[in-house]
């Protein structure tokens, strides 16, 4: 089923991200974790793809098997940057022959030995779009940033390279996770009132280990409320009480995002079914069964 139809849905529902083995690791823990969070009911289950390409074989197996196997929904992640054209083709062609329909087009971010791509390959996410649009009738979405991509200086330039990728053929844009859901309003109605009508799925990161917090400032320098830092700080030496005290964060956020009209989020469960369940037994009736 194509997630542009699937967004089409007028009750709250709620889709999960998983990442596939890295190179050389075992499936089958992959495997059954993304089948336990199958079981909890997601709209569709996102899958990434390694950073430059490195698991990129491992992205579509994971997809397949969420389709194949688990009865749900797949969007494998795709990234370009270090790619070639005709390395974009056969992984189009390979998702194609598997069935896949919903691709999210993304850059990826520039292996830290290289500053620019090299001549011929990809720049910028929106050349896969052009291309994936080309290519087969793909439903496809792409990622977008309430805080601004840390490489762009000013919001309203990063809003135009995000209106630029969705003249070019996005059904969907997926945000970078946020911990105050007033960024993401904010962010809102700025895209709005730049002529993005299409769906902007609200990222949300469940945070149920102190040691994530580093890398999640690193990776997308969100914001963290007073209140998310004294949850960390109260509760972070102990595992289960972070793990309740994350799950309850990110449900609170969620049910703040329905109650103002928002209808698909995205929850970053990172293969982790018991988060995923939990927050989905929080939700209850609210979502969509
Ligand atoms: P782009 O849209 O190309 O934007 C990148 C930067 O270039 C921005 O600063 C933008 O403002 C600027 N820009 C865009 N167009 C132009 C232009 N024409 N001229 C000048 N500047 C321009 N990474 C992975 O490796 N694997 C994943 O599976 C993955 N999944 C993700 C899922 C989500 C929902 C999100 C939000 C991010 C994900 N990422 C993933 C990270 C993403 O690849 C990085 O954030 C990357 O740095 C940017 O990707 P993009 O598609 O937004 O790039």
């Amino acid at each position: 089923m194509k997630i542009r139809d699937i967004l089409k849905n007028k009750k709250p529902s709620v889709s999960f991200e998983v990442f596939p083995p890295k190179k050389d690791t075992a499936f089958a823990p992959v495997k059954a974790a993304v089948a336990r969070l199958c079981k909890a009911n997601p709209s569709f289950m996102s899958v990434t793809y390694g950073a430059g390409g490195s698991a990129n074989m491992n992205t579509l197996d994971i997809a397949s098997f969420i389709k194949d196997e688990c009865n749900t929904t797949p969007l494998a992640h795709l990234t370009c940057v270090m790619a070639t054209p005709d390395k974009i083709k056969d992984e189009a062609a390979r998702l194609t022959a598997a069935g896949i329909e919903n691709i999210l087009a993304l850059r990826g971010d520039m292996p830290s030995d290289a500053t620019v791509p090299p001549p011929g390959h990809f720049t910028h996410a929106i050349d896969l779009i052009k291309m994936l649009r080309e290519l087969g009738d793909f439903c496809i979405g792409g990622a977008c940033y309430p805080e601004c991509h840390p490489e762009c200086e000013h919001l309203a330039d990063d809003i135009r390279h995000i209106r630029e990728k969705v003249d070019a053929g996005l059904d969907f844009i997926t945000t970078q996770m946020f911990f105050d859901n007033d960024v993401y309003y904010r962010y809102l109605a700025k895209l709005r009132d730049a002529g993005i009508t299409i769906p902007v799925i609200p990222g949300i990161m469940p945070v149920t280990n102190k040691k994530q917090l580093p890398r999640i400032t690193k990776i997308s320098e969100a914001f963290l409320p007073m209140r998310f830092k004294a949850i960390a700080d109260r509760f972070g030496d102990d595992p289960d009480q972070m793990l309740n005290a994350g799950v309850a964060y990110a449900t609170d956020q969620i049910i703040d995002l329905f109650a103002n009209g928002v209808n698909a989020v995205h929850v970053y469960t990172m293969n982790q079914p018991i988060v995923a369940e939990r927050i989905m037994a929080n939700l209850g009736s609210i979502v969509a069964k």
